[in-house]
């Protein structure tokens, strides 16, 4: 199993700081350490190194990261299946993968008061979820009406065209954020994070270029 080095950590967040400054962001741009696939040594990493949030994927991997996930704020940031939310729904602090009306009922219920982004379709890609754009109006519409604290959208770019593929899903995401008055807008990754700010992210979700690349196996499969 890789072991992730605190000083790294603290090395990479200090020029992942420059990369966001040299961009045209400041301190208001929040660095969200994506700790997806690794080891609950890289949440502790990221504690280490000043963070008091961390960004999750995966159910089964919040339960297996409990001990850890409980001393910071998590985000989920991965594809949420309702039947997951009851299991996960005392660990995670805020869901930004919001996409779907059912979802946020689900959300609802088991967390009442739940902080929450909606997430938005701007690729296109399969597998990514997020709702299109044009369904961003009747979803806030349904979260307004549900025991639930909308603060942001969320996107994820395209895969592939690289950083520039991003740039006007990333301007209309920021448009709606501003339209609709939210405080958080959560775009930008290692590859694409300078378009990011550029475009107005305001948290900004990294794994990467913090952690060095993912474990091709979570850090559960390889200890089996
Ligand atoms: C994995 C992931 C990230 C971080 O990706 P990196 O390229 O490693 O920075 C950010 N956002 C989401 C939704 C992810 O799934």
């Amino acid at each position: 199993m890789s072991t992730i080095d605190v000083a790294s950590v603290a090395t990479a967040l200090a020029e992942l700081r420059e990369r966001i400054r040299r961009a045209g962001g400041g301190q208001d741009v929040a660095v969200l350490p994506v700790t997806k696939a690794f080891g609950p040594d890289a949440v502790e990493a990221a504690i280490a190194a000043g963070c008091t949030s961390v960004g999750e994927n995966y159910a089964q991997e919040l339960l297996a990261k409990r001990a850890a996930l409980e001393r910071v704020e998590v985000h989920f940031i991965g594809q949420l299946q309702t039947n997951k939310v009851r299991q996960i729904a005392d660990l995670v602090g805020v869901y930004e993968t919001v996409d779907r009306p059912k979802l946020a009922r689900e959300i609802a219920k088991r967390a009442p008061g739940a902080r929450v982004y909606i997430q938005v379709d701007t690729s296109g890609d399969p597998g990514k979820g997020g709702c299109p754009i044009g369904d961003l109006d009747p979803l806030v519409d349904v979260v307004g009406g549900l025991d639930l604290s909308l603060e942001g959208l969320m996107t994820v770019g395209p895969t592939h065209g690289g950083p520039e593929a991003a740039r006007d899903g990333f301007r209309s995401v920021r448009a709606a954020v501003d339209r609709l008055g939210l405080a958080t807008c959560s775009m930008g990754m290692t590859a694409d994070l300078e378009v990011a700010v550029q475009e107005g992210s305001t948290q900004v979700r990294v794994g990467t270029a913090l952690f060095g690349p993912r474990p091709v196996h979570n850090w559960r499969e390889q200890e089996r």
